[in-house]
């Protein structure tokens, strides 16, 4: 498998399965309900574990909560450490409905403190780093890799943290020493203060994967500076750290004048009760995930007529595929994880067990379930069939109305009549 890397710019090659793949996926800042983009790094790394542990792979997946941050801080004065939890439990609710099982870890920064204060001990000692008034910053001069990530030269890059006091003004903050107003602190060898963002990641990453794995996951918006700031840290350190940096392309909302429906859905909790999770697995699946991807009512709407066409197809008979229909589907998630390719080769078959073993990878198992429908939908319906063989359509039609109010759409069949979930 071959997947696209933002530090070496080009494919890079898995090892050879059976190995083991370490994945380390940036989590939100917690402070607030998360936004819906925030859930595509989730996403597309929970269906990337997947399709690797069906292709024998030993995988952990470690995805983090940043629940120390400045955002937390401005959120809520006086109360950052309440909201910061709660906002917590909020995020692993929403992804949890996702329905795609839970990383193996979901570790979180004010829960990695010692480690944190471990290794910017070890920068300091190797003169990565330098303590000045309660602040630890990263000497980014001398690392001489810093902005390969990012692509940019570092005599061109701007002012991080401005602080007078700092050797070099690119210099990024490591540990930050104690400011009115923030109420969560810790002690440390340089005074009280708490973690910049940065060296969470890089200590929860080392922490749970150890100073070497294979792949790093983030959105795009975050490779500079967090990125390049957290590898540069880790290199310093000596290791290899992440070998695949893969940065998601951004949902942006589009078409939103010409439509009302859309209202104020911003989050993934919106998200999930304005389309159900089906839809909006399938909306993720419709775009490369190395590029932007447009969140409107339209775009909704098609996913959620692609995911009916699904549920279609296993209300007739199942139609054997021909050999080497696996092998399409597979071709297209090994080059570069394809998932809008590996769709648009599912939408063709009508192979019910092929169709299974595709829908597992991207957690949608639950379209093959056929819902039956209650006793008393099956008991209208009933009626409904009666009032038509005594031609009374005004009836059937009452009837057929009070059905669909009930989330049910009636069909006449050749042998009588089929109940499904209204789409
Ligand atoms: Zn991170």
């Amino acid at each position: 498998m071959r997947l696209y890397s933002t530090l070496q710019r080009e494919l890079v090659e898995l090892p050879p399965a059976p190995s083991t793949i370490g994945m380390y996926v940036c989590g939100p800042t917690v402070y607030q309900r998360a936004h819906i983009g925030n859930a595509r790094p989730f996403v597309l790394f929970s269906w990337i574990r997947n399709w690797l542990r069906l292709s024998q792979y030993d995988v952990t997946y470690v995805h983090n909560i940043t629940d120390i941050n400045d955002s937390i801080y401005e959120a809520a004065p006086g109360a950052s450490a309440e909201l910061a939890a709660r906002a917590t439990a909020w995020y692993l609710e929403d992804i949890r409905d996702l329905g795609l099982g839970m990383p193996d870890h979901v570790p979180k920064a004010s829960e990695t403190i010692d480690e944190i204060i471990t290794m910017i001990e070890r920068l300091i000692r190797t003169d990565y780093a330098y303590a000045v008034a309660g602040d630890v910053y990263f000497r980014v001069a001398r690392h001489r890799e810093y902005g390969q990530l990012s692509n940019q030269r570092p005599d061109e890059m701007e002012e991080q943290e401005p602080n007078p006091l700092k050797v070099d003004p690119r210099d990024f903050a490591l540990w930050k020493a104690n400011k009115p107003g923030e109420d969560t602190w810790w002690d440390s060898p340089w005074g009280r203060g708490r973690p910049g963002w940065h060296i969470e990641c890089s200590a929860m990453a080392e922490k749970l994967l150890g100073p070497c794995y294979e792949l790093h996951g983030a959105g795009l918006d975050i490779v500079f500076p967090h990125n390049e700031n957290e590898l540069a840290q880790s290199r310093a350190l000596g290791s290899e750290y992440a070998r695949i940096w893969m940065h998601n392309g951004m949902l942006r909302f589009t078409g939103e004048k010409m439509s009302k429906s859309l209202g104020n859905v911003r989050t993934i909790r919106d998200a999930l009760e304005r389309w159900g999770r089906e839809t909006l697995l399938v909306f993720f699946a419709t775009a490369k995930w190395s590029h932007p991807i447009d969140f409107s009512d339209e775009t909704l709407r098609a996913a959620e007529a692609r995911a009916e066409s699904f549920r279609e197809i296993f209300r007739r008979p199942s139609i054997p595929a021909g050999g080497g229909e696996w092998a399409r589907y597979s071709a297209a998630l090994e080059d570069d994880f394809n998932t809008p390719e590996a769709l648009a080769v599912m939408h063709e078959w009508r192979d019910h067990e092929l169709l299974r073993r595709a829908f597992d990878v991207f957690g949608l198992a639950s379209l093959a379930e056929l819902a039956e429908a209650p006793e008393e939908i099956v008991e209208l319906a009933e009626r409904r069939k009666g009032a038509r063989g005594a031609s009374d359509f005004e009836q059937a039609d009452a009837l057929r109305d009070e059905i669909e109010a009930a989330g049910w759409v009636v069909r006449d069949v050749s042998d009588g009549f089929q109940l499904v979930p209204k789409p």
